[in-house]
This record gives C-alpha cells, structure tokens and sequence, in this order.
C-alpha cells in the first residue's frame, strides 16, 4: 500500500467522509490560491473542524511521512497556500467559530477559519472591530491574515497584524497542541512564541484558534480623494497630512492607470473633474467635514493638490474607498498579471518611484504597468499585465529579468521584496535581497526545530 493510502485509510478513523475530498474539481478549487500562476496539485482536501482532528490529523501526517499545506481563504497572492507537490491541503475552514467578545478586556476568541469580515460584522454591535482590514476581507481568514502578518489600508494607525493578536492555539507537525501566551497583556518570560508564528507562513505550526484584540468603532470618520501632478507632490501632500490629522487612519494611492482600470472594470463614473498622474485616497478618523476642511484649507496652500472630493455620507464614503479597494480586482481580472509587492521608508519613496517607473518603461516599452498601495507605509504594488499577443512563458522571462533588477533597485533602497504578501513560492528567489546569509541560516534554523522532516507547508520561504 502507498504511504498516501495508508495515512488516508487512517485519515478516515479521524474524519467523515464529507471532510475528505480528492476529486478534481475539488483539488483545483483548494490547492490554489489568487495568484493564480502555478498548477495546483494535491493528493486530497482534509477539512477538519476542531484542534482535536488537526492534531491527530498531522501526528498520522508526520508517521506516514506526508507532507501537509495548511489554508485559509486562499486569497494569498504568493502561493504560500498552493499545493504543488502531491501534498495534502488541510483547509482550516471549517474551524470557523466566533465569540464570545469579552468587553472589559476588549479581546475576541476566534477559530482560524473565520472570515475577516464575519468578525468585524460579528463585533460591530459592540462598537468594536479587529482592525485588519482590506480588499480580500469577504474570503481570507483570521488564521490566514495571522499567518501572513496582514496588513492592509489601515496599518498607519493600527499596525499590522501581529498588534491585535494576544494569543494563539496551534499545532506543530508531531501533533503537540500548544497555547502562547493565552490571553496575557504582559507576559515576559523569554522568547515570544506567539509573534514568532505570526508572519510563519504555515511553515512552524497549523494555527486553529486565537484570542484577537478589538479596538472601538470611530464615532465618525471622513473619506477624500485627491487627485495630484505626481509622485513627489503626493509624498508631499501625504507629509503635510500626517503632521495636521494625528487620526489619520489611512493614506492609499493608485496611478491614473490603476483608476482607469477600475472606471471600466466595475462600469463607474470617473470621480472627480480634474484628472491627475496619481490619486491619494485618505480616511480620518474622528473628526468633522467642518474641521477637516478648516485645516485642509492650509495645507491646499501649497499648490499641492489638483481636485479634491468629500464624502458627504455613508454611501459615498463606501463608493470612494470602492475606487481603491477595486483597482486588484480590476486588473486581476481574465489576465495574467504579474505582482510586485515592495516596501522602502517612506521618505525614500519620490526617489525611489521615478527610477523603477523610468526603468518600467525602458524596460517593458508599452507595457501596462500599474502602481499603487499603502503609500502611507512606504508600501507600493506594481501589477505588469501580460500583453495580449505574447505567450505567458515569454511574459514570465520578461517579468523575471525585470523582476531582477527591481529587486536589486530595492537592495540600494533598504526596502523589502515583499511588504505584506510574505514570500510564499512565488518570491523564494528574492528572499536574499531582503534577508542577509546570516539571518536566512537562523531563520532555516528555526524551521527545523518547529519541523525537522520539513513535512509543515514544505517548499515555503525556502527552496
Ligand atoms: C484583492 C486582494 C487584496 C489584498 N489586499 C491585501 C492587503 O491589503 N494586505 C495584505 O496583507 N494582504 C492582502 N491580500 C493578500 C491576502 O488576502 C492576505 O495575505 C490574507 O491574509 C490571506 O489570508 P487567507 O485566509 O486567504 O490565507 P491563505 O491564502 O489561505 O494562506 C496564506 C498563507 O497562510 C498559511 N495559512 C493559512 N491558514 C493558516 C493556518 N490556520 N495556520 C497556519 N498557516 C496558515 C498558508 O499556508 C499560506 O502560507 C490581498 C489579496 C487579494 C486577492
């Protein structure tokens, strides 16, 4: 008998049948993730419901010799989720519980495959939300977002991730269930294991449960769009911001392209008169459209700004952010897309854009290339589309040559090959460019004391 047959034999003492897919469909729906690149290939789909069945799951897993890949909502666009390999997908989705909130100490116990959005609606009565927060919310999990140390359009008030989680249930590849730091607001007893899984990838432990941190709903915020000349009058524009509205709660931008691209994707208007090269996308928190626009008036002084558009209500306030939160979607959309996902410090970013644009369009004349992000955190996606009439196996080589080059640009910057898509399998190979020799042997250390037979999300980080 095969190692798989007889780990899926023993497999079917712990789960029913239903938890137990290996149909076609069903691996191309489950090993894959929105990246969309590599081929998924799996040997079944293991759905279990309690830390219980992941334990008994994995410690099976670890005596057959069978590699596992733990997933969430599969909306990863690294392919941290993707089996490639003949691997075993133990989708966490159905540990999909949430509450009970405990009000006095602001936190909420949650299983790990629950929906991102399912939380913030489940804490809304309370006038309280998990701040991690963006476009994919509708389908990523908690264990996921933990995973990948998410970010989002709010980090430059709350952080990402690994602020708003106090404590974690997880499972290690020989089966041991453990708990770090339970629900402690101090805890200081040696090394902290708990953020040590945060941003893992799947590759130390199998994340089931946690204690997350709420933070109060804002009484009001307000949401603008501006459209601007340029990169360095948006940098700033986006410096003037920060020092006048210490609530600001997010500062995205997308170039004139990125806004293009979702006028025609999702047929909506284009939302202001005056076009620019690049549009800034800004929330306050806290704070009245009369103050707003009183200490607005001071910054427009400077002539930074082309047009500018208040939400007047609740309705606009969704349909403005709809302009920044669809520009993925957008352009992800029936192409194949190549992604960038790059950080550097903030005051570096002016500099550092006009030369990898100038690069872009020396590089890949005529291209569609798109920039935008969390521009507040120093954070820019660049999406390249395939040209229609190009094979994809001469995009790639495209891509990866230009690839280089943006990573080397990145090296001379100090920044980071990926700011808060993780490494996953698609930037394996641009892990060194951010990661010192060094730092990558502790790190490959660490793995093989959480995972000495490398069974855990094999193929993740490291090649
Ligand atoms: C339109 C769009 C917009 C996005 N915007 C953002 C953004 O603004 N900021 C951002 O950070 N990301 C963004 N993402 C990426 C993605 O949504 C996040 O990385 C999200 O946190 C992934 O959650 P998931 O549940 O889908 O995880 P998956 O894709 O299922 O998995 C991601 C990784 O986590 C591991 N994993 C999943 N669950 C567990 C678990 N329970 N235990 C251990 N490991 C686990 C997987 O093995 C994999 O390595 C976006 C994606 C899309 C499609």
């Amino acid at each position: 008998m095969k190692k798989i047959d007889s780990f899926l034999t023993e497999v079917a003492t712990i789960l029913s049948s239903e938890q137990i897919r290996s149909d076609p469909d069903s691996i191309l729906f489950h090993a894959q993730d929105w990246s969309q690149v590599l081929t998924p290939n799996a040997s079944a789909i293991l759905f279990p419901t309690s830390t219980d069945e992941v334990s008994k799951i994995v410690k099976s897993a670890s005596r057959h010799q069978i590699p596992i890949v733990p997933s969430g909502g599969r909306t990863g666009l690294s392919g941290g989720a993707v089996a490639t390999n003949g691997e075993v997908v133990l989708s966490l989705t159905g540990l999909n519980f949430i509450g009970p909130i405990h009000e006095g100490a602001l936190t909420l116990r949650a299983g790990a495959g629950a929906i991102t959005e399912a939380v913030h609606k489940f804490c809304e009565p309370q006038g309280l939300t998990w701040p991690v927060d963006f476009a994919s919310k509708g389908s990523s999990t908690v264990g996921g977002n933990i995973a990948t140390n998410a970010g989002g359009i709010r980090v430059i008030r709350y952080g990402n991730t690994r602020n708003w989680v106090l404590g974690l249930t997880l499972v290690t590849m020989d089966g041991t269930i453990h708990t770090f730091n339970s629900e402690l607001e101090k805890n200081n007893t040696g090394y902290d294991l708990r953020q040590l899984m945060i941003g893992s990838e799947g590759t130390l432990g199998i994340i089931t449960e946690a204690t997350l941190k709420l933070a109060p709903i804002p009484h009001e915020t307000q949401v603008l769009l501006f459209s601007l000349k340029g990169f360095p009058e948006l940098i700033e524009f986006f410096n003037a911001c920060r020092k006048n509205f210490p609530e600001l709660s997010a500062f995205e931008c997308m170039d004139h392209e990125s806004l293009e691209s979702v006028t025609e994707h999702f047929r909506v208007p284009f939302p202001m008169a005056t076009k620019g090269t690049v549009y800034a996308l800004m929330e306050v928190e806290n704070t009245s459209i009369p103050s707003l626009e009183a200490r607005l008036e001071k910054i427009m002084e400077a002539g930074l700004i082309l047009d500018a558009v208040i939400a007047q209500n609740g309705r606009e306030k969704k349909s403005l952010w709809k302009y920044r939160e669809g520009v993925a979607e957008s352009i992800l959309h029936g192409s194949s897309v190549h992604q960038e996902d790059v950080s550097v410090p903030v005051a570096m970013l002016p500099e550092f854009y006009s030369t990898i644009q100038k690069r872009y369009q020396e590089a890949l004349p005529g291209w569609s290339v798109y920039f935008f992000g969390h521009i507040g955190d120093g954070n820019l996606h660049i999406f390249i589309k395939k040209p229609e009439n190009m094979s994809l196996t001469e995009f790639q080589k495209h891509a990866r040559n230009s690839d280089h080059e943006l990573f080397q640009i990145l090296k001379r910057y100090n920044g980071s090959v990926s700011a808060e898509h993780g490494i996953g399998i698609l930037k394996r190979h641009a892990l060194h460019f951010t990661r010192s020799e060094p730092e990558l042997e502790i790190m490959k250390g660490i793995k093989k004391t959480f995972d000495p037979n490398g069974l855990l999300n094999p193929g993740k980080i490291f090649s």
